[in-house]
């Protein structure tokens, strides 16, 4: 078995049912990769359209896997999410990103935010807020320099035990951001009631917005209400010069996307520090 010889239409993220082998195959291997770190964060910049330089980097995972080859997140996160191995899992991945964050940090003059994803299986059963509090012990992470980026899709599991989880990170100075912001529902609700800090406009309310009119009005509607509830409005998935105009016109906080660069691997974020990212 190798990732060449997976057949195309086999199985992904997106298909795979309970019990197909490819699933068996990354279940039986995940627990090793962990072990034998091959997995790797890499880092996509957040620029402040304001200051036009990077204020924050999220971190995304991906498996340098030995049989399958680089996996992308979205082929092994949800199979991770299914089988509770995103546990150990996500522990990794927030201990690397406090321990890289810290090298960072201490490289900038400049103060750099570390965003990470986290998964709502991550809430479940044992107390994350333990988990997060004992990787910033363990790395000394300053934790107002620390992102959670939680999405819609996950609240819908239990609001009460979300919002306890989430009222004690703050309480620690973590800030909590609302990931892929309109995909989901009951989005509003979610607005007034949860202690967030921002949200993260899903990339699918950028795309074709030259292409297809009313697009510039739903994403203009949805900033100025963002922004209105005194909350960051950072917009994913920004590819062209056009449509960065378009979000300065809106006044946007935040964008983040292939127009400023791609993830990238920590030993190549030097090449994009000390510019100005807007010009
Ligand atoms: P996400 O959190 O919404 O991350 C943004 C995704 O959009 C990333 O894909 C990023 O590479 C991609 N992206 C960024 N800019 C652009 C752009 O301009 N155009 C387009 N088309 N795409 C862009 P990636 O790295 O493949 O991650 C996919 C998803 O996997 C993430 O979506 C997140 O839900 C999940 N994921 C990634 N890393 C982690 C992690 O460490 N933990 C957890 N729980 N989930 C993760
Ligand atoms: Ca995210
Ligand atoms: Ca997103
Ligand atoms: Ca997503």
């Amino acid at each position: 078995f190798s990732w060449s010889s997976r057949p195309k239409s086999f199985t992904t993220a997106e298909t795979y049912k309970e019990g197909d082998s490819f699933e068996l195959k990354i279940k039986e291997n995940l627990a090793d990769a962990i072990k034998n770190e091959e997995f790797v964060l890499f880092y996509q910049p957040v620029v402040d359209m304001k200051t036009g330089r990077i204020s924050s980097l999220e971190a995304l995972v991906r498996w340098n896997s030995p049989i399958f080859g680089f996996m992308p997140p979205l082929e092994f996160i949800p199979i991770c999410e299914k089988t509770g191995l995103i546990k150990p899992l996500g522990n990794w991945i927030l201990n690397r990103a406090m321990e890289d964050g810290k090298k960072i940090c201490e490289n900038l003059e400049y103060p750099m935010d570390i965003a990470v994803n986290v998964s709502a299986v991550q809430f479940e059963g044992e107390d994350f807020v333990s988990v997060v509090k004992k990787n910033l012990e363990e790395t000394k992470f300053d934790p107002t320099r620390l992102y959670i980026e939680i999405t819609e899709s996950s609240l819908i599991l239990s609001l009460d035990n979300i919002l306890n989880i989430l009222k004690e990170l703050k309480n620690m100075g973590i800030r909590i951001l609302l990931d892929d912001f309109g995909t989901g529902y009951s989005s509003l609700n979610y607005l007034e009631n949860l202690p967030i800090d921002g949200v993260k406009i899903d990339k699918s309310f950028i795309s074709k917005i030259e292409e297809v009119n009313y697009k510039k009005s739903i994403l203009s509607s949805i900033i100025s209400l963002v922004k209105k509830m005194n909350l960051d409005a950072i917009v994913e998935g920004v590819e062209e010069e056009s449509q960065l105009r378009y979000l300065e016109e809106c006044s946007c906080t935040k964008v983040q996307g292939y127009l400023f660069s791609k993830p990238i691997p920590i030993t190549e974020l030097h090449t994009l520090f000390d510019k100005k990212i807007i010009i």
